[in-house]
């Protein structure tokens, strides 16, 4: 059997991985600035992520939800205590795009209505409702497309005021990733995020905070839509949450209540989704990990701006963007192929998108800005135009 051809892949097979390095079969060691689309929070094989796993494994992998699951309790706690919202709820399922379906299926529970609201350049998942709020095209299938999602300009306050004031009755919930990862690092504006809070409060509307790239300490904050002091209803999770292993969820507001059977799965919340994420939560107290993020994503964004041809760095923590005047795509080529470094690319053709783990090392982001500077000095500068 051949596998369903959907990925372009680069000719590199990764077979060990520790921190943010990874070596290949020829034995070829790469520095990973990209965690595999923002997944690797704590570093690849951290000892104690190693050991929870393996002893959780040891005991119990799975079991249903129709059983009590103590790792869930201690997850939920851990997680409350970390991110600082202690009052929310906890909902477990096992990606980003499930994670944002709950999230809307919720809000339309909870008022009955059935507009959601999202924005230009946002990505939000593949499923039914995820995709269909995902602002590109190509990826939503006829059975996916919808009138019950509008798209409206980002960052755009009196676009979202005029919306509200013909359709506020109308709207379930609002969705917007406090920085747009795939869309090119945008960061959503403290304003444009204190009035949909104003709005969705006025008309009965849910504010969903879609953190499955930007969350989990990776702005430095837990959820990066808290640096405008906003409060979502829902905040959904997944990427950086288990370093590696499948797992997603969603933290709800006291005010939504829950139902039995109103949300479900077979999987989410297993033992092992449970005791990864668990490890992973542990990792970011115990290395303080959120002031590490801050600390070396203030160093690399200050030391990017200074490099040739840069038009603007942007980002928070180590969720971080370089827009070039030229498109990126054979720059991020050269890191890979002649130095050895992954880094991301986004919807933004001229964005290099990089994402390390939280607890990267000083001497490898300086190694990035050598790669960069030298692929792209002076000489080079031709190569990549387009
Ligand atoms: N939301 C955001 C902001 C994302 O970046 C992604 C994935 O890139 C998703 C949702 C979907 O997550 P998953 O691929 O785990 O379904």
């Amino acid at each position: 059997m051949k596998l369903f051809d959907v990925y372009p892949i680069n000719d590199i097979e990764p077979v060990k991985a520790q921190g943010e390095w990874l070596w290949d079969k020829e034995g070829d060691k790469y520095l990973d600035l990209y965690g595999g689309h923002a997944v690797i929070s704590i570093g690849h094989s951290h000892p104690h992520y190693v050991k929870k796993i393996t002893e959780q494994l040891n005991k119990i992998g799975f079991y249903s939800n129709s059983v009590k699951i103590s790792v869930q309790e201690e997850l939920a706690t851990k997680l409350g205590q970390v991110s600082g919202f202690d009052d929310y709820q906890l909902f477990l399922c096992n990606s980003g795009s499930e994670a944002n379906e709950n999230a809307l299926k919720l809000a339309s529970f909870a008022n009955g209505r059935k507009q959601i609201v999202a924005f230009s350049h946002s990505f939000h998942g593949r499923t039914s409702l995820a995709v269909a709020a995902t602002d590109n095209k190509s990826i939503i299938a006829p059975v996916n497309e919808t009138d019950n999602v509008v798209f409206l300009p980002f960052n755009d306050v009196e676009a979202l005021e005029n919306h509200f004031t013909i359709y506020g009755d109308k709207v379930s919930s609002v969705i917007i990733e406090g920085i747009q990862g795939v869309g090119g690092i945008n960061i959503a504006s403290d304003e444009f995020l204190q009035a949909i809070r104003k709005l969705c409060d006025a008309h009965g509307a849910y504010l969903i905070a879609d953190s499955v790239q930007c969350g989990y300490g990776r702005s430095g904050k837990f959820f990066a839509h808290s640096y405008s002091g906003v409060k979502a209803d829902i905040y959904s999770m997944a990427k950086g949450m288990g370093n590696g292993f499948p797992v997603g969820g969603i933290i709800i507001s006291p005010k939504l209540k829950a139902k039995y059977g109103m949300l479900g799965t077979t999987f989410g919340g297993n033992h092992l989704a449970c005791a990864a994420a668990i490890a992973v939560l542990d990792v970011i107290k115990d290395e303080d990990l959120m002031n590490k993020a801050t600390e070396s994503g203030n160093y690399l964004m200050e030391n990017l701006k200074g490099l040739q041809d840069v038009v603007e760095v942007r980002g928070r923590g180590l969720m971080i963007g370089v827009e070039f005047d030229f498109p990126i795509e054979n720059l991020r080529n050269k890191l890979l192929m002649d130095h050895k470094i992954f880094v991301g690319n986004a919807y933004n053709k001229n964005v290099l998108r990089i994402l390390p783990t939280l607890n990267v090392q000083k001497s490898s982001l300086d190694i990035l800005l050598e790669a960069i500077s030298k692929t792209h000095g002076k000489n080079s500068a031709t190569s990549y135009e387009c």
